[in-house]
Parts: C-alpha cells; structure tokens; sequence
C-alpha cells in the first residue's frame, strides 16, 4: 500500500515512521510533482494550519489535494490535518479543503492546557492521545459522520466515508492502533 505523506510542514516524519512500521511504502509530498493519484491514500499531518494552508496553495499542491479527496481518494488528517479538512472552523474565517463535515475550533484548549495527553477510547480501544495545541470538534455536521474518539465532552476523532481525522496525535506514540484503522479503512476491512 502506497501513501503519501504531505511533508511540508510539521510533525510528517513521525507518521513516516508509523507508516514504513505498518509495512506501508510512504512517499513525501513536499512538491506539485510528488503528487501522483496512484497513491492508496494521503496524510495531512500536524503543525501549523494556516502555514500549511498558504503552503499548499503556493505550490500549486492545493487543487490537486482538493481533487483526490474529493473524488473519494482516502485521506487522514491530524490536528492542523484536521483543521484544514473542516467544513467550518468557528474562530478562523480562512476556508481550505472544507471536505470534512465537522465544526471545529483551533487551539481549543487554551494556552495553558496547550499540550496534554491522556488515555480514551478511540473506535473501542483504549490508546494515549497526546494534544498539542488542538482543535476539537464542537459539531458533526452530517449523520454519516462517525465519532471515534472524545475527550472531556468533546469530539476528537471521526471518520466520514474516505476521511479520517483526529485532534491529537497518534504519531507521536508507539501505539499503531490510529495508522492501522486508516490501512484498514483503505483495504476495506
Ligand atoms: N494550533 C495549530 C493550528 O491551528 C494546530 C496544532 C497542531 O497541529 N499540533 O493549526
């Protein structure tokens, strides 16, 4: 299975390494020529979102992504990920790839709870999640959308059809169980 791994920016080489751990073959995608729809799947990682965002449109990577995800290709968002793929974001005007139908908030824990982590549930197992600077979803906005993981109330993981995204990041633990649902979720299972 081949993904790509959008590297512009943030915490890409962690996913790398859960990835090639899961014998998945990773590609970065640091430019427009990287870009290629024979990928299985594509991750959007942590980091900044509004960087990432001026990034992508800056390197002609925008549309492209915009297109595969669009047209069902399988797409995993993390923290800024997860920003980026929102439908609506209620405290940024800046629109992105709007594909995802949630409501979230940037930096929604405030600044002194600006990095944390925890033990929840995600999909029926109990993981570590560690938040950095997180959004958290305040609103699913369609019924198809399923909630896979919460945190003190609010929602921190779903899937919707060909897309998952979470607040925290499942990178930056050993645990693989968050990359092996998105492999899954590709194959089918
Ligand atoms: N606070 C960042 C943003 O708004 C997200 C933080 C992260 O990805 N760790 O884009």
């Amino acid at each position: 299975m081949k993904i790509g791994v959008l590297a512009l920016q943030g915490a890409f080489a962690e996913h790398e390494k859960a990835l090639t751990a899961l014998d998945a073959e990773v590609k970065e995608i640091r430019q427009l020529r990287d870009f290629d729809d024979s990928f299985d799947g594509i991750i959007i990682p942590g980091g900044e979102s509004t960087v990432m965002g001026k990034l992508l449109r800056e390197l002609g990577l925008f549309e492209p992504v915009s297109e595969y995800i669009k047209k069902g290709g399988y797409c995993f968002g993390t923290c800024a990920g997860l920003i980026l793929l929102a439908q609506e974001v209620s405290n940024d005007d800046r629109k992105n790839f709007c594909t995802l139908p949630v409501r979230v908030k940037r930096n929604a824990y405030g600044r002194q709870l600006g990095s944390f982590s925890c033990k929840e549930d995600f999909a029926g197992k109990e993981i570590t999640q560690v938040f950095i600077r997180a959004p958290y979803i305040e609103k699913v906005l369609d019924d198809e959308c399923e909630v896979l993981s919460q945190h003190e109330g609010f929602i921190t993981a779903v899937r919707y059809k060909n897309q998952l995204a979470a607040a925290f990041h499942p990178e930056l633990t050993e645990d693989r169980t968050v990359h092996q649902y998105f492999l899954d979720m590709i194959s089918g299972k």
